[in-house]
């Protein structure tokens, strides 16, 4: 299936933002301009993640997370350890379970969509 990654980015935007610390009372992001959202930065890597990671257990998306994406963020040192974790000031990881959820859904909307349009083209 083809992923409508900017139906994903505004579907997250709509969920995710509005619940961040970071988000300001004129729906500004108050990220400081040299530091981009770890979300939107990474969101082609996570939006791999939901969609190849099966299971009921968080813990397991993390586990992914962790590896594929914090491994290569220049906040993680050498012992997995990461500040920004630790603070509350990451996006990706504070609002990963909410962040999981809203691609999942996406996505399934997206595949019924597609299904949908698959059937109704003539044979
Ligand atoms: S840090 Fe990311 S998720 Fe939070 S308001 Fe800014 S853009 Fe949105
Ligand atoms: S939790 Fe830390 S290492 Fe992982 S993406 Fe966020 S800032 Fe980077």
């Amino acid at each position: 299936m083809t992923i409508d990654m900017q139906k994903v980015e505004q579907s997250l935007r709509e969920k995710i933002c509005p619940s961040c610390a970071r988000f300001t009372t004129q729906h500004t992001c108050s990220l400081p301009a040299d530091r981009p959202c770890s979300l939107f930065a990474n969101l082609d890597s996570v939006v791999d993640i939901v969609r190849d990671t099966h299971s009921t257990r968080i813990d397991t998306y993390v586990d992914v997370l962790r590896h594929e994406v914090c491994s290569a963020c220049h906040f993680e040192d050498d012992h997995g350890s990461c500040p920004k974790r630790d603070d509350m000031d990451c996006a990706l990881n504070t609002y990963y379970p909410l962040i999981v959820e809203t691609i999942e859904a996406e996505l399934g909307r997206q595949s019924r969509e597609q299904a949908k349009l698959n059937r109704s083209k003539p044979q």
